[in-house]
């Protein structure tokens, strides 16, 4: 009989708190997972899930305009917000139930309390103490606003997946996924939407023809963007509206201020330092390839360790923990060639190297780019463009980046994610047949180099 109460103890019911203790669990660990907010963490209830279902309420605004190229006419439909936010809430709450009955079909115990580390074998919650051989931090992040006067006054992504009703005009202050997407979710549902970045191209991090293109794209739709441009205070105005001082000492108002500026590692208050856990400066928990902390019974994953902060990276490190510590099979996660999408209108979505990150790590490369006009609108009278660019390292021919700008990037760029991880060639990729007539098809047609 152990000595402890539990095997394994989760603290955070998110993507990989979820997967591991169920994987746990199936291996024949005794697992607890204490959860004070809801089943699914960010994902599930305030990030991917209900952040593609407005993507997708907002796409219609472009569809319904391409379909008169194609013969269908009719009165112009009417948005109504109450309707997509009840539907959007039962969809959620139907995959909370989803997410608690596969934990508790596992046999995983459900504490449904916030839980802290009192020390290396033991978890406050709920007014009990629990002792657990291992204990699992996965208590994921939250969003971060600049400390400015009147920040109460904006909101955050939290905020925007249950506003009572949709402002007549925003501002969304940031560059990055969270920023792009929502000014595109505003601008699609007919908000008079402002995308402010501090930076002079959106998307730091991606390769520089993502962030340009799709600025140009944004603002085709409508977007108001206004690159190294920043927010320094905010006030309430009589009428309810908010005035913004720019930075420059410019006055703007606006029906509602979004800042997606980022967010931090929810590591405090859980005890993890009392009990000896080492975090990063900026709060995050360090763990080593094991995702172990500097304490060996306490262990990371997922948002709170603020690596590649995407569900599919910390669902997989759960697995991975998973069989280290009840499969006797230490078990490392290969970050390499991690594909993502930003589900920005239009979307974008890349795997492997930017070119400037390829130059910088010593590569000469090989760039190929296409920019075109997809076949469906060439009917619809839409001017959006689509842009594919291969990076390719000149001496082995391997193609060390893909990326996407067009309809259904995510999709397509998934299965670039394979090619790259199996160390496919430039001669590969043109050796492949195409589908015709497909956008994804131009991956294998690139023949041109790009020069200058
Ligand atoms: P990001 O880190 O992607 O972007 C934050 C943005 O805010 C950057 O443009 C940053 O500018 C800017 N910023 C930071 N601080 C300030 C400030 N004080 N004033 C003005 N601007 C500021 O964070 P997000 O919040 O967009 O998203 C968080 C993470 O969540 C992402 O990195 C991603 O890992 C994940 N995510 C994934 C999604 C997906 O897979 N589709 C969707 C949404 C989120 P600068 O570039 O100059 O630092």
């Amino acid at each position: 009989m152990s000595r402890f109460d539990f095997d394994l103890f989760t603290i955070g019911a998110g993507s990989g708190g979820v997967r591991a203790s169920r994987v746990c669990a199936g291996y024949g660990a005794r697992v607890a997972v204490a959860e004070e907010r809801y089943f699914g963490g960010t994902c599930v209830n305030v990030g991917c899930i209900p952040k593609k279902l407005f993507s997708y309420a907002a796409h219609f605004h472009d569809d319904f305009h391409d379909a008169a190229g194609f013969g269908w006419t009719g009165p112009a439909p009417t948005f109504d917000w109450p309707t997509l936010l009840a539907n959007k809430n039962t969809e959620i709450a139907r995959l909370n139930g989803i997410y608690e009955g596969v934990l508790a079909r596992a046999g995983v115990t459900i504490l449904r309390h916030r839980a802290t580390v009192v020390d290396p074998h033991t978890v406050e919650c709920g007014g009990k103490h629990y002792t657990a051989k291992h204990i699992l931090v996965a208590t994921g992040s939250w969003p971060t606003v600049p400390d400015i006067p009147g920040q109460q006054l904006a909101i955050t992504s939290n905020e925007a997946f249950f506003l009572p009703q949709l402002p007549p005009s925003i501002f969304v202050v940031g560059g990055g996924y969270i920023a792009v997407e929502f000014a595109s979710i505003f601008n699609g549902l007919g908000v008079e939407t402002t995308l402010l970045y501090r930076g002079k191209r959106l998307l730091r991090g991606f390769d520089a023809d993502l962030g340009l293109r799709l600025a140009d794209e944004m603002a085709k739709k409508g977007i108001k963007i206004r690159l190294e441009s920043d927010i320094a205070s905010l006030s309430k105005q009589p009428d309810g509206s908010l005035l913004a001082t720019f930075q420059d000492g410019k006055l703007q108002s606006t029906g509602a201020v979004m800042f997606a500026t980022g967010r931090k590692p929810n590591t405090p208050n859980l005890g993890l330092e009392a009990a000896g856990v080492e975090l990063a400066a900026d709060g995050a928990v360090k763990v080593n390839e094991y995702y172990t902390t500097s304490v060996p019974s306490i262990h990371a994953l997922g948002d709170v360790t603020n690596r590649i902060n995407l569900t599919p990276v910390a669902t997989a490190e759960g697995m991975a923990l998973a069989k280290t510590l009840f499969r006797d099979a230490p078990t490392k996660l290969d970050y390499l060639h991690i594909p993502t999408a930003v589900f920005s209108i239009p979307n974008l979505a890349t795997v492997g190297m930017p070119e400037a990150l390829a130059v910088e790590c010593g590569h000469e490369v090989e760039i190929y780019k296409t920019t075109f006009r997809a076949l469906k609108h060439t009917l619809s009278g839409s001017e959006e463009k689509t842009f594919m660019k291969l990076v390719v390292d000149k001496s082995s021919g391997r193609v060390l980046g893909v990326h996407m700008m067009g309809a259904e990037a995510g999709e397509i760029i998934q299965g670039m994610a394979i090619a790259l991880k199996c160390g496919a060639t430039k001669e590969q990729f043109d050796s492949t047949i195409g589908i015709h007539p497909t956008a994804a098809e131009e991956f294998v047609t690139m023949r041109e180099k790009f020069s200058g």
